[in-house]
């Protein structure tokens, strides 16, 4: 039997364990630049708000809520603890984003693993297990919040087929057209049929529905294809200096993750959008690096081909066909050693992130003097999912 533990509104929650008295009121949890909800508590939910609703309509649709800065560092701290938790109980756990995971439930009381997480961390969880993951999700779902239960092939055969992880619109859409509507349509229609339809992804969440496992718990997560840091770069903006602040303080938070999961790259891909349209760009290294004294230079480069003078909205700095170190070919370049790096790396360890950092960020200094910039969802290492 395999389990899924899934925080209710984890954001929400998360905020009541260190402000209690945000219990049982309606709690809204904004982005970065604090516009929009990006996630609420059940009462909001009840209100009318929505998630991605900009703060000027959630006022007004429900006045009496408290809005808080989503805090990314602090969702970590309590998602390692339920971690924590969930590997006192099962030997097999799959950390698959901040707060959901996957374990092997045999012999496991997801009762007692419920109880615990909510009085050692504080957070409430829901609960499903059953025969694959498919299910198993479907089942914590199906019971939020705060659910716990132990599911069969053939439960959850009266939801939509959108409630299957993987089955999104336009699969829907192919699938109607034969009449398959609900879980248990998808789960009695011909296997060879779902193949046709939705490829071999498709025919593996059949079997998943029927109680065959295809997808295993995987405690260790696959190498990335590319790893990418950036975002929003706050409030829009063509001035040059900030913008250059951004791609500098991007490339640090790259070369953190890089060095994190020790590795290298040899091409370097900047994204750039505007309020209309975006711009991309790629550049080839002289040798694998993870090192900002090279991909810095390398993604300033691209910066003065790609921009125009236009105002920038978001920014990416990607990293592609990344490498382990020690595994890349050689070069006829020495590389370069990241003194600097290391350097930025021992201080910050002992005085904080980003306490050294590059002096281009001066340009943005607004951003590091607000605490709700300092982490990202994409800086909590070791997740399976995204
Ligand atoms: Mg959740």
């Amino acid at each position: 039997m395999i389990g899924h533990v899934d925080a209710d509104c984890f954001y929400a929650s998360a905020e009541r364990v260190r402000y209690p008295s945000l219990r049982g009121i309606p709690v809204g949890v904004l982005g970065n630049q604090g516009a929009c909800v990006i996630a609420k508590s059940y009462e909001m939910k009840a209100a009318g708000v929505k998630t991605g609703q900009p703060i000027w309509e959630a006022v007004k649709v429900c006045p009496h809520g408290v809005y808080v800065k989503r805090d990314f560092r602090w969702y970590e701290v309590l998602s390692r603890s339920m971690l924590d938790v969930v590997r006192e109980f099962s030997p097999t756990v799959e950390y698959y984003s901040i707060d959901e995971m996957f374990f092997d439930a045999t012999g496991v009381d997801p009762w007692s693993m419920q109880k615990t997480i909510l009085t050692r961390v504080g957070v409430p969880v829901s609960i499903g297990v059953a025969a694959s993951r498919t299910l198993a999700k479907l089942a914590s779902d199906a019971r939020k919040p705060f659910g716990c239960s132990v599911s069969a092939v053939g439960d959850f055969d009266e939801l939509p087929v959108t409630e299957i992880t993987g089955i999104a619109l336009r699969s829907s859409i192919k699938l109607s057209a034969h009449d398959i509507r609900t879980v248990g349509d998808f789960r009695q229609a011909d296997r060879q049929l779902v193949n046709r339809l939705l490829t071999k992804v498709g025919e593996g969440l059949w079997w998943e529905l029927n109680g065959t496992p295809i997808t295993p718990i995987t405690i260790s997560r696959p190498m990335h294809k590319r790893i990418a840091r950036g975002g929003s770069v706050g409030r829009t903006t063509d001035d040059r200096d900030r913008l250059m602040g951004w791609v500098a303080r991007n490339v640090e938070r790259l070369v953190e993750a890089m060095f994190w999961h020790r590795y290298v790259t040899r091409k370097l891909s900047l994204w750039l959008s505007f309020k209309t349209g975006g711009w991309s760009g790629q550049t080839a290294l002289i040798s694998s690096t993870g090192a900002s004294e090279m991909l810095l230079p390398a993604a300033k480069e691209l910066f003065v081909i790609g921009w125009r003078g236009q105002p920038v909205t978001h920014m990416h700095i990607v990293a592609d066909e990344l490498q382990v170190i020690g595994s890349q070919q050689r070069s006829l370049f020495e590389p370069v050693k990241p003194e600097l790096d290391e350097l930025k790396r021992t201080v910050n360890e002992k005085l904080g992130r980003f306490t050294v950092r590059s002096a281009e960020t001066l340009a943005i200094n607004d951003i590091y003097g607000d605490e709700a910039y300092g982490y990202d969802i994409c800086d909590v290492y070791g997740k399976s999912c995204f």
